[in-house]
């Protein structure tokens, strides 16, 4: 039997902003199907781990490989490499004069270079498989903060990434909506996607999660099964985490 592929493997990753070292010696390893999800309190460096893994900010030291691949941000052309790894942001940034639709197909249209009818067609099934297909021609200030969020997802899943990172997709929404963008995001797993999602939902995080990792002042402190980690957690930190959020 051959062990599944590495879609993202992390090593001795380092970053800093000025002279303060934000991510310590970081090592992550996601096969492909595997969904991590990240927890730790504010400013463990959960965000920055991922903007890195996205190259949003661009590492000090160590090796991100992307399917096996190990990226140079300045040999690699990383718009190719955004298009394998997408992003969902805690604020959705969809452009407010655009529909619903035609914010779905933008980047394909550009970045992919497919055309409209094409691009229309892939997006309407997009809208589909997050339930918002009745919306296709509104503007988006006429949803609800959790449609926003669908359709960040979906114009995300429309650069047919083959990873997907998540920084706290629910933490802006109202409680009545957060169900609803959990239950996309329990969907895409289902389907096999690989993903790194920050949340503080933890009861999503139990169901969810092959991998819980438990980040603390710039490190993985605990990597474990999310039965382990909440249930039986070796950390004393990360037993005090757990304490005050669940
Ligand atoms: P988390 O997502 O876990 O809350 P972050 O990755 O956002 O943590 O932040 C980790 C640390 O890095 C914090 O101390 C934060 O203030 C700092 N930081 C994050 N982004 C920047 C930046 N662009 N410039 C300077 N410091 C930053
Ligand atoms: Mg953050």
């Amino acid at each position: 039997m051959s062990e599944k592929q590495a879609m993202i493997r992390v090593q001795n990753l380092k970053k800093s902003f000025g002279a303060v070292e934000v991510l310590k010696d970081i090592n992550l390893e996601v096969k492909k199907g595997e969904v991590v999800v990240l927890i730790g309190a504010s400013g463990s460096g959960k965000s920055t781990l991922i903007r890195c893994i996205n190259f949003l900010e661009i590492k000090n030291g160590g090796d991100i490989f992307i399917e096996g691949k190990s990226i140079d941000p300045k040999k690699d052309d990383l718009s190719k490499v955004r298009q394998k790894v997408g992003m969902v942001f805690q604020h959705f940034n969809l452009f407010p004069h655009k529909t619903v639709l035609e914010n779905v197909i933008e980047a394909p249209l550009i970045v992919r270079k497919i055309d409209k009818e094409e691009a229309k067609k892939e997006a309407m099934q997009l809208l589909k498989k997050v339930g918002l297909e009745e919306k296709a021609d509104v503007y988006p200030s006429a949803l609800s903060g959790g449609q926003k969020q669908r359709v960040a997802i979906a114009r995300s899943l429309a650069m047919k990434p083959k990873i997907m990172l998540f920084d706290e997709p629910t933490s802006a929404l109202d409680p009545e909506l957060v169900g609803e963008v959990l239950e996309t995001m329990k969907q895409l797993a289902r389907e096999g996607m690989t993903m790194i999602i920050v949340t503080h939902e933890m009861g999503f995080a139990k169901d969810v999660a092959d991998w819980v990792a438990f980040m603390d002042k710039g490190k993985i402190l605990e990597l474990a099964a999310p039965d382990e980690i909440f249930n039986h957690p070796k950390e004393e930190r990360t037993r005090e985490f757990l304490t005050r959020v669940l």
